[in-house]
């Protein structure tokens, strides 16, 4: 595909150094005097420019997405538009009284999050789920300095997010990886094994990255908590028990959420997302600044929070992203349970219409997203998961996310979410058991794929070698 430089043909498009423009006003040699090389083009061009880049990507609007952890549910369309709406297109440095609107939603934003997570007091600020994970951990250091314990180390199984350990580092603890058991949880006697006055907190993810519900999690926290350490609750896959359970029952003491997986809005190439981070009451008062608060009358962000860490993202966060994220909150309501419930149906489903054809390394009822191995087709047929991933681009799936987690070798992560139905979660076990009849007849062809793709198979360990990120003619 050409680049729109390329496509100029002449078209008169807007002229920025037309002469006619009344410049005066700018000082001299600030004007420019030569072309600024953007390309000409008429509208049409243009418009048909963007729209064959944007049809050589794949989202969601155009097929089925069970990228596993990453919660790829469609976003409503009314949330942009709400997003957009001219009154909350307002300057972050306005004083309360005029910002009275925006306030009032993040406040009321924040009071349904506290009621789906159960926690006490929370921040809108952080602007990911990794930024939310270290906003969490710097609150449970500081805690800990605060109280004057020295606790160094931070407990992560090994089945975590990888974002998990490097929050937990970054934030200035050592990590201390313990191991799953056979059921693919949080096994308690290493748990036991490393525990001592110098661990701080665990990390855990519940419904973990497998898809499995930590059944010992009262335990846990028990244990934990005679320690004297602390819980923290990676919230990211929130999506299979929203008003089932929340952390709080579970005995956690900070959790984070993701409202660009959960709360339906965008993510994905790096766009703008927001990680709020909730936790219980005795550690309030080291929220980051500001915290937003209502006093009967008015709404307002408070700057003086005792042992606030500090700010962790300029202004209340991403704002738009919490505008999209009340939106879906409010259209839902108890349906929220709903949308749990069958984005936990929808995987099971898939899980055992799948379990024949590949090898399911933990067969237990599973929450909102499954783990199934493609190890069978690499020792039988010499196909790799990798193959497999590219194979399902060939009908129009999405691949999963792949070989993670890393306790699981040719892992294959499975997340239909709520937003499918049947006939679509049908069509999708049709192309699995094709692409698993084919490794079998015609491997080779397995190896080459994708062939319907507008980018072929990639030369990967090219790519990574010598990356060609200049554009030449
Ligand atoms: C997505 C995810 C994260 C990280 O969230 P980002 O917004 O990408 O930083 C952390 N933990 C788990 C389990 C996740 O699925």
């Amino acid at each position: 595909m050409k680049t729109i430089f390329e496509k100029t043909n002449g078209n008169d498009g807007i002229n920025l150094t037309d002469k006619k423009l009344n410049l005066d006003f700018l000082p001299s040699e600030f004007v420019r005097n030569g072309e600024i090389g953007l390309p000409q083009l008429g509208e049409l061009d243009v418009m048909r420019h963007y729209k064959e880049l944007s049809d050589r990507n794949f989202c969601i609007e155009k097929g089925f997405y069970p990228l596993g952890s990453c919660t790829m549910k469609y976003n409503p369309k009314v949330n942009e538009l709400l997003a957009s709406l001219e009154g909350f297109n307002i300057h972050p440095s306005f004083d309360d009284d005029m910002a009275q609107g925006s306030l009032e939603l993040m406040y009321k934003l924040q009071q349904a999050l506290l009621e789906v997570t159960g926690m006490d007091a929370i921040t809108l600020q952080p602007s990911a789920g990794a930024h939310g994970e270290m906003t969490g951990m710097m609150i449970i250091k500081k805690y800990f300095d605060t109280i004057g314990e020295k606790r160094t180390k931070v407990i992560i199984p090994d089945s975590a997010h990888g974002t998990n350990p490097a929050s937990a580092k970054m934030s200035g603890f050592d990590i201390v990886e313990i191991k799953s058991n056979d059921k693919g949880q949080v096994d308690i006697e290493a748990l036991k094994s490393v525990l001592g006055p110098d661990v701080a907190a665990i990390m855990m993810t519940n419904p973990n990255t497998l898809g499995i519900f930590e059944e010992q999690v009262e335990e846990i926290s028990k244990i934990m908590h005679e320690n004297g350490s602390l819980l923290y609750y990676d919230g990211a896959n929130f999506n299979a028990i929203m008003g089932y359970t929340n952390p709080k029952l579970m005995g956690f003491d900070v959790v984070h959420l993701n409202l660009h997986k959960t709360f339906a809005t965008p993510h994905g190439g790096g766009g703008p997302g927001a990680g709020p981070v909730g936790v219980v009451e005795k550690l309030k008062d080291f929220l980051p600044t500001p915290v937003i608060e209502f006093d009967g009358k008015k709404y307002y962000r408070n700057y003086d929070v005792k042992h606030s860490i500090g700010s962790v993202k300029d202004f209340c966060g991403n704002f738009s992203v919490l505008v999209k994220a009340y939106a879906y909150i409010l259209m839902m309501g108890k349906n929220l349970k709903k949308a749990s419930e069958n984005a936990v149906l929808n995987a099971n489903y898939l899980k055992e219409k799948l379990k024949k054809y590949y090898d399911l390394p933990y067969d237990e009822p599973c929450m909102h997203e499954f783990v199934i191995t493609g190890e069978r087709q690499k020792h039988e047929n010499g196909v790799s998961t990798l193959n497999i991933a590219k194979a399902m681009m060939d009908g129009n799936a999405h691949p999963p996310t792949v070989y993670f987690p890393l306790i699981v070798h040719e892992a294959m992560m499975i997340e239909p979410t709520e937003s499918e139905n049947k006939e679509v979660l049908d069509e999708f076990v049709e192309l699995m058991i094709k692409i698993a009849n084919e490794c079998k007849t015609e491997p080779e062809k397995m190896l080459t794929a994708p062939h319907t793709t507008p980018v072929k198979k990639i030369d990967e360990v090219t790519a990574a070698r010598h990356p060609d990120l200049k554009y030449t003619d």
